[in-house]
């Protein structure tokens, strides 16, 4: 018998109600895409953040995951797909996997999902945690500033760690009119989408952010990390 159940509480049935409610807050955020507040709504934010963080899984704020990492809060992911415009079948470049809960919202909005992870940890969890929630995606350990050609070009790429000016590969491997959605900056940081028009690239700014830091250059193993 499951601990909720001696108490006369159902943690599926409130996890759902949690879900419920984030999804309210996200629309009072102004997040307005029906398809981005479904994928909210069916993809369980719990099952990707550390055990001790799950009480708090459906508050709107970003939570520690390990290794001096964060999940970002909600409001950020569901801005991020939003601006990404992201139909079924696109190819979807993810940078930063972290737990892997943005790639199982990618999944769920029927994007084809390629996604690289920098600490091997991580990767292994967020390979683990899709592979027994059923989502398909392709996800890679490696440094995702250089993209990952042999599957360009992508229709969105969304970078989840920020960098003082986004790596050049990954503007390179964008389609025609595909998005680029990349938190920029150091201390202070927005979060901009990029459109690419030919060789030309309109910049929008979607909102302040403070993201982890991009760190490029070769990916580390198992170490103490
Ligand atoms: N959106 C994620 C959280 C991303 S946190 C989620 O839903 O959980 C940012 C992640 O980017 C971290 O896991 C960090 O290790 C990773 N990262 C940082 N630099 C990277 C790089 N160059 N290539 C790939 N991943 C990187």
């Amino acid at each position: 018998m499951a601990a909720g159940e001696l108490s006369g509480r159902d943690p599926a049935t409130e996890y759902r109600r949690d879900r419920r409610r984030l999804v309210e807050r996200l629309r009072d955020r102004g997040v307005s895409d029906l398809a981005v507040l479904h994928a909210f709504d069916i993809v369980p934010r719990h099952a990707f953040v550390p055990e001790v963080m799950r009480t708090r899984a459906y508050e709107d704020v970003p939570l520690p995951v390990g290794h001096g990492q964060t999940i970002s809060s909600p409001t950020i992911h569901a801005l991020s797909l939003e601006q990404a415009r992201i139909g079924p079948g696109d190819r979807v470049l993810e940078v930063g996997t972290g737990t892997g809960f943005q790639t199982a919202l990618l999944a769920a909005l029927g994007a084809a999902v390629y996604s690289i992870e920098r600490i091997a940890a991580l990767y292994e969890a967020a390979v683990q945690t899709l592979r027994r929630l059923g989502v398909e995606a392709r996800l890679m350990h490696g440094d995702g500033s250089r993209g990952w050609p042999r599957h360009a070009p992508f229709r969105a790429i969304i970078v989840g760690a920020a960098a003082a000016r986004p790596p050049e590969p990954l503007f390179d491997q964008l389609a025609e009119g595909g998005r680029l959605i990349v938190p920029v900056g150091t201390r202070r940081q927005e979060l901009r989408r990029y459109t690419r028009r030919g060789d030309d690239f309109a910049r929008e700014t979607i909102t302040g952010a403070r993201f982890v830091p991009l760190v490029e250059g070769e990916a580390r193993g198992r170490g103490p990390e």
